[in-house]
């Protein structure tokens, strides 16, 4: 077999963008697999929920906003620290940047090296990389939840802690009057999961728990359509938990009988590939998903911080 492109590296073909309106006020922009953005808006102002991955990715994305409604960005919510979601924060003007208190620790720790990574995995998304002015500091981070007031009869934007899942500091933003979840990456739609920065036991279990126990009946996933109505929404919830038990289970049984790594790797394409082939960055991801969930099950607590080397060297021993 011949070796694959080195993960998304030769996907160069444009996707159209959509932006969807989901209720009042309340935007997502989807295109077709690549990662999601939001908007919310408060009767002077506006909440923008994920930056992309530059200014000028951003500036694309605010120009269809700008149809809409021109308040200006009081907060830009980042939902975790991954460098297609932040680096596009100066386009916004932003009064106020808010992310977890763990995102500010993981920009701190490996912020650079994640630039660097996601750059050579996704290309195509890194939109003129010279925009970007550098990395993305929070101006504000909490542990457990902070609320938004949006004035007038808009209600509550409630920014929420589930747990650890994507990674250690994912926060969804949730509209209790409309029903409307921000998932970030914690919920993927008909798209594969990137689980190279995540808690695997964790995430599947008690963190889409609290996510389900929401109840939404729209939802914004990191990538993918939106799903809208109960059942579409909790169909996408278990797809995301179903994808993350598989792993579990098949990592496991090569973890547990003394196998390797390519092992698990083989075991887990081979029960994943039928359901999940054909979606978005499937064979991108998965190298990094089962080295992250090898670690974990060898007792690595923290994520190991991916490097544009250690990416090529698990991409050659994975998929070369
Ligand atoms: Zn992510």
């Amino acid at each position: 077999m011949a070796a694959k492109p080195f993960a998304s590296s030769a996907d160069l073909g444009e996707k159209t963008e959509t932006l969807e309106v989901l209720a009042d006020g309340v935007y997502a922009l989807t295109a077709e697999g690549d990662p999601n953005v939001g908007a919310i808006e408060g009767e002077d102002f506006l909440v923008a929920f994920e930056a992309r991955a530059t200014p000028v990715a951003a500036r694309d994305w605010l120009a269809q906003l700008r149809k809409h409604t021109d308040k200006p960005v009081k907060y830009l919510v980042l939902s975790h620290y991954h460098a297609v979601r932040v680096l596009g924060a100066s386009a916004y003007d932003a009064e106020v940047i808010v992310a977890h208190d763990n995102t500010r620790r993981l920009i701190e720790e490996r912020g650079k090296q994640d630039w660097d990574s996601e750059f050579g995995r996704m290309p195509r998304l890194f939109r003129e990389p010279d925009s970007i002015p550098g990395l993305t500091w929070p101006d504000m981070t909490f542990n457990d939840s902070m609320t938004i007031g949006l004035g007038g009869d808009r209600g509550d934007l409630v920014l929420q802690y589930c747990g650890r899942g994507h990674t250690a500091g994912d926060i969804v933003a949730w509209l209790p009057r409309q029903k409307v979840l921000f998932a970030g990456d914690l919920v993927e739609a008909e798209a594969a999961l990137y689980t190279g920065d995540a808690f695997h036991t964790d995430w599947s279990t008690g963190t889409l728990d609290r996510v389900k126990a929401f109840g939404a009946e729209t939802l914004v996933g990191g990538r993918g359509a939106v799903p809208r109505g109960r059942e579409t929404v909790d169909a996408a919830i278990e797809q995301t938990r179903d994808f993350l038990l598989v792993m579990r289970e098949k990592v496991g049984e090569v973890h547990a009988r003394g196998g390797s790594l390519t092992d698990a790797f083989e075991a887990t394409h081979t029960s994943l590939e039928p359901k999940f082939g054909a979606w978005p960055i499937f064979e991108h991801c998965l190298p990094f998903d089962v080295s992250r969930l090898w670690d974990e099950l060898n007792g690595i607590d923290w994520p190991r911080i991916w490097t544009a080397e250690r990416d090529r060297e698990v991409w050659d021993e994975l998929q070369g």
